[in-house]
């Protein structure tokens, strides 16, 4: 089939080169003509593992092209993806405005009928206006909703076997249209769920507003547990084998980020208001979070005291998450700004984002390309990201390196006992402080 992405980012880019990878003709388009020319030339402007291979493959076969010009990629395309971003606005609702523009631009340049599907993250009801805004078209078009659940990191995975496909359309052809460009991914029975636009855009807020609802919770009960001499770990073994409730989302840290869950939280408060409701959870969800992003930093000024004028930390992880380069709201930014204030000096590592992070702070803050340099004139570490490579590390090696023998873990990577053995402070989330004083 001819398929056309509009938004080449994390989600336009993975899907349209795993729609490529099974057959499809695939046209990403994109107005930023550096990341387009990159992407033509074989440069992958994000790290996701897996994803350079097949972009590779799927361009040399001719099946994945790259292009600036609307009109050219949308020409024989029979379904079109708004895959373009939906940023928080200063209200805190999401802004849709590059939505309406491409719909808007897809209606203008539009040669033949399309079937329209929204894969951006957006408000009930904004289906309802694309399809408005296409009808002011000589030809008719039809609008569908198909919310995308990828995680950063894991994306080609979730793409290519995805949980569940949700489609929101208003007729069967739509349907019938997209289950037939997702069969190659749910071969093995995996649920394909035809609903109606707006609970399609309701599902995937709803989706993202359980999870992040459960980051909020545990930190919260991390943060009691401090302060009653229960440790996190155990009370979560404690709940986690309880099938009703389960391990996933149940890990304490510093604070979920991305380019998700704050704004989509953020997103759901603002259409509650809207239809005079308060959103009295999600309030308290978003709060929680904002809160424990300036937890570890808490907890350094407890160790060292207000003034960390002379002091330099090693930063460990400033992605999101592991196995992105994505920065947007990570709780490592909120540290790093917080330690400067403060007067400290901060050596960063991170396996994949230190160019988006240097983007933004420059030189304010030092780069290094190992763990191990990062700590080297340092006199604390902070973990602020869970990388794989960050979880043995030689911690003989770190107490003899490392002037105050001190550990920040904001992700609880280690058994308290194993730095406390090389006579490491260990400060982490919701479980006892172990080693020297
Ligand atoms: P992104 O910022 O990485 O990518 C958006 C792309 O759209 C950019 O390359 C930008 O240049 C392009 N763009 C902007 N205006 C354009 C225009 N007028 N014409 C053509 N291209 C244009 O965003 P993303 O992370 O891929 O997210 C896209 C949407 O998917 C958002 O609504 C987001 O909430 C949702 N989503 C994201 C994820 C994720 O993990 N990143 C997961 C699920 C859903």
């Amino acid at each position: 089939m001819k398929i056309a992405i509009l938004g080449t980012g994390y989600v336009g880019l993975v899907t349209g080169t795993c729609l490529a990878d099974c057959g499809n003709e695939v046209t990403c388009i994109d107005k930023d003509a550096a990341k387009v020319l990159g992407l033509q030339q074989g440069r992958i402007p994000i790290y996701e593992p897996g994803l350079e291979e097949l972009v590779e493959r799927s361009s040399r076969e001719g099946r994945l092209r790259f292009t600036t010009e609307l009109a050219e990629g949308l020409r024989g395309a029979r379904v079109v993806f708004i895959c373009v971003g939906t940023p928080q606005s200063e209200s805190g609702a999401a802004d849709l405005s590059t939505v309406f523009a491409v719909a808007e631009a897809i209606a203008k340049v539009a040669e033949d009928p399309k079937l329209v599907v929204v894969k951006s993250t957006v408000p009930v009801g904004t289906n309802a206006k694309v399809l408005e805004i296409l009808s002011k078209a000589n030809i008719v078009h039809k609008a569908a909703s198909n919310p995308e659940f990828l995680k950063e990191g894991a994306a080609i995975e979730d793409c290519t076997k995805p949980d569940r496909v949700v489609v929101g359309v208003r007729d069967q052809e739509s349907a019938e249209l997209l289950r037939e460009l997702y069969a190659p991914f749910l071969r093995t029975e995996r649920p394909f769920l035809v609903m109606s636009p707006e609970s399609a855009e309701m599902t995937k807020y709803v989706a993202n507003a359980m999870l992040a609802t459960k980051i909020s919770f545990i930190n919260e009960m991390a943060n009691l547990c401090e302060r009653t001499h229960a440790d996190i770990n155990d009370v979560r073994r404690g709940i986690g084998h309880d099938v009703r409730i389960g391990f996933q989302f149940l890990f304490p840290g510093a604070g979920y980020g991305g380019s998700c869950f704050p704004k989509d939280i953020r997103a759901v408060i603002s259409m509650a208001a809207e239809k005079g409701m308060e959103s009295r959870i999600l309030q308290s969800v978003d709060a929680v979070n904002e809160a424990q992003k300036s937890r570890l930093f808490e907890k350094i000024k407890t160790h060292y005291g207000e003034k960390l004028g002379g002091k330099t930390f090693a930063i460990w992880g400033l992605a999101f998450k592991p196995r992105t380069d994505d920065i947007r709201e990570a709780p490592s930014l909120v540290l790093i700004n917080e330690l400067l204030r403060s007067g400290a000096k901060c050596r960063v590592h991170d396996p994949e984002a230190m160019d988006n992070v240097r983007s933004q702070l420059g030189d304010r803050i030092e780069y290094l390309d190992r763990p191990m340099d990062a700590v080297k004139g340092a006199d604390a570490l902070v973990i602020v990201t869970e990388w794989q490579e960050f979880r043995s590390p030689d911690f003989a090696t770190l107490a003899s390196t490392l002037r105050d023998k001190v550990v920040f873990d904001g992700r609880n990577l280690y058994e308290p006992k194993a730095p406390a053995a090389y006579g490491l402070t260990y400060h982490s989330i919701g479980r006892a402080t172990t080693g020297p004083r």
